[in-house]
């Protein structure tokens, strides 16, 4: 069981996050740590239009998102691989961050909510959305261990997905599709590009889309 490095842990990748934003001039939610939500774990998929185009996944652990950046974003066949770099925790209130991060700050530009829902661990092809202490424990096991397999009830994303550490670099991990019913090679799920939120595009929001307009 991990429990003591993995709050200290926890702590100094939750601080990454402040010292990069200046809360003055961005948007994002200032950084917190919310403990004792209920129900099934959440995750989401972002679609951050910075120097780069990628997309972020994130996972709700103990009261923050883990992050991968994913340059690619996932893809749903099971024999692609795409790299996914282990980033700083963002707060829980980020999976509903859709909009703009000013020109000049750190990761400037357009965010949309590509996708999310909830997800479970299924190691061994058991799920247990509703308990929670036993979904963030193998979290944590799964996060020191370098392997995490997870079941996806999202809008977009659905279905077993894996996450495994690589030896490349120190944060670098593989996000693949498991083979099951909802794997597909036939289509990019990429194609559809709008925000789950405002169904909104990346390119909406460069032409200077709002979602009220
Ligand atoms: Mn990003």
């Amino acid at each position: 069981m991990v429990t003591q490095e993995h709050y200290g842990y926890n702590k100094l990748m939750a601080n990454k996050y402040e010292e990069k934003r200046d809360f003055s001039r961005t948007p994002e939610p200032p950084p917190r740590q919310q403990q004792g939500g209920s129900g099934p774990l959440v995750f989401t998929v972002q679609k951050h239009s910075a120097r780069r185009l990628h997309c972020d996944f994130r996972l709700e652990v103990d009261g923050v998102l883990k992050s991968w950046a994913v340059p690619a974003g996932p893809s749903a066949d099971s024999r692609v691989r795409r790299l996914a770099v282990m980033v700083e925790d963002h707060p829980l209130d980020y999976a509903s961050f859709d909009g703009l991060i000013p020109e000049g700050e750190y990761g400037g530009g357009q965010v949309i909510v590509w996708d999310r829902g909830t997800y479970s661990p299924d190691e061994g092809g058991e799920l247990f959305f509703d308990d929670r202490e036993r979904t963030q424990e193998q979290m944590r096991n799964g996060l020191a261990e370098g392997k995490i397999s997870v079941f996806l009830r999202g809008q977009k994303l659905k279905g077993s997905w894996t996450l495994v550490k690589t030896k490349r670099g120190p944060q670098d991990w593989l996000l693949i599709k498991h083979r099951d019913e909802y794997a597909q090679s036939e289509r990019d799920i990429l194609d559809d590009g709008r925000s789950v939120i405002s169904g909104l595009s990346i390119e909406d929001l460069k032409a200077g889309k709002t979602p009220e307009a």
